[in-house]
């Protein structure tokens, strides 16, 4: 039987890259629903391509266009952010992808796992700011959450099968667009440098969080819920080459790694069609076009950003929710060239020191901490926020 989907923003780079695993795998799943946040020209094609039954766009001033340019076709249309909750949730599907980015992902993800379904996770926000609520409830509502990130899907791939405790997760960090620049040099860079990833082609945010180490900081936290290993227990090690995707170290000293090019569509594949595997075109992969594969400390001081996270990650609570929400809205500003880059990490390390905590948050304790680190990185970098982010 096909498995029926529902991609959550699937006019980013994930979501693109699973409607590229649907098509190869017409036989395998059927795409019902799609969103996007306000890029209606791409989703009402993409509908129109996989005859989708459901699209919703998040920003309603762009639900006209996508009416007119689904005109003629019996695709049901919805606007708004909660409806996005209300598709993830509905019965229309067997697998959610949830390929969103930011805060906005967490909510479909709790609204999915109520509805029991399983989820292919990239929105890895999802677990930073939540995974003390969202994998207890996954458990208890028996939904699984497979993951999509590349690091965590190496992982998840190495424990297959494996019964005894793992001493440790060993993380790997390509370094990002800056990893060949000396601290002095950070002062300067440009939005363009940043966003020039050496490895791998994503969306800007993750493009932007992996120039910064924020995003390694988050897979940390990501594979402490998702793995349920303590922080003392995962570490991170430089591997430029993003060849070897992730390790597992075992008390009997035994390593299992996971390697290949880098290329999201093998993780997607993966979540969405595990315990099988996809068959995938393209070459063998070639160990002596790749002699080298090298693997160094990270530099703290030139990357407070992962020391910070693992912080956040002992702390618990709100922690992890504040350093999130502050850094979306830096990184929304250094986009729009309003702040420098070095201040994305200064702007995290205000909202934490200024932020209050909840040690045993609910999800709208984290729906307030959200907006309250909004709020004060806002003000820490004189820019404006919608104000609906900052309600709470
Ligand atoms: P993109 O920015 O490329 O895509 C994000 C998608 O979410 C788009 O469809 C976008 O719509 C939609 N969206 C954005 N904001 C909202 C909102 N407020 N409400 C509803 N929809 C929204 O992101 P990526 O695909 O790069 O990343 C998605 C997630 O996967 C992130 O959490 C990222 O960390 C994670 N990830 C990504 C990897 C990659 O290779 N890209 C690798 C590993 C993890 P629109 O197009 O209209 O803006």
């Amino acid at each position: 039987m096909k498995q029926r989907l529902a991609i959550l923003g699937s006019t980013g780079s994930i979501g693109v890259q699973t409607l590229d695993i649907a098509r190869e795998n017409p036989d395998r799943f059927e795409v019902r629903i799609l969103t996007a946040n306000r890029n209606w020209e791409k989703l009402a094609r993409q509908a129109r391509e996989f005859d989708a039954d459901t699209v919703v766009i998040a920003d309603k001033s762009c639900y006209e266009p996508l009416c007119k340019a689904l005109e003629g076709t019996d695709t049901k249309i919805y606007a708004g952010e909660e409806a996005v909750a209300q598709v993830a949730a509905g019965g229309d599907s067997d697998v959610v992808v949830n390929a969103l980015v930011g805060y906005a992902g967490l909510a479909p993800t709790v609204a999915a796992i109520e509805a029991r379904k399983k989820i292919a996770l990239a929105n890895k926000e999802s677990l930073v700011v939540g995974g003390a609520c969202v994998m207890p409830l996954a458990r208890e509502r028996r939904a699984p959450v497979i993951p999509i990130d590349s690091e965590h899907s190496a992982i998840f791939q190495c424990l297959i099968g494996e019964r005894a405790p793992v001493r440790r997760l060993i993380i790997t960090c390509s370094g990002g667009a800056f990893r060949d620049l000396k601290r002095e040099e950070l002062q300067y860079v440009s939005v363009e440098q940043a966003l020039h990833h050496p490895q791998w082609n994503m969306g800007a945010k993750i493009t932007i969080d992996s120039s910064t180490l924020v995003n390694k900081g988050f897979e940390v936290i990501e594979a402490h819920w998702l793995f349920g290993t303590p922080p003392e227990r995962i570490s991170v090690v430089m591997h430029p080459q993003s060849i070897v995707h992730s390790m597992v170290e075992f008390e009997d000293g035994a390593i299992k790694a996971q390697l290949g090019s880098p290329d999201m569509r093998t993780p997607i594949s993966f979540a969405l069609m595990f315990p099988d595997r996809a068959k995938r075109p393209g070459p063998v992969f070639s160990f002596t076009e790749h002699p080298q594969l090298t693997f160094a400390e990270v530099d703290h001081e030139k990357y407070p950003a992962l020391g910070i996270a693992y912080e956040c990650l002992r702390r618990g609570g709100t922690a992890a929710c504040t350093m999130n929400a502050a850094n979306e809205v830096a990184v929304a500003a250094f986009l729009a060239r309003k702040c420098p880059w070095l201040d994305i990490v200064r702007t995290i390390e205000h909202a934490l020191e200024k932020a209050s905590f909840v040690a045993r948050p609910s999800l709208d304790d984290f729906a307030r901490a959200d907006a309250e680190a909004r709020r004060l990185a806002a003000e820490f970098l004189h820019v404006r926020v919608p104000e609906e982010a900052v309600k709470g």
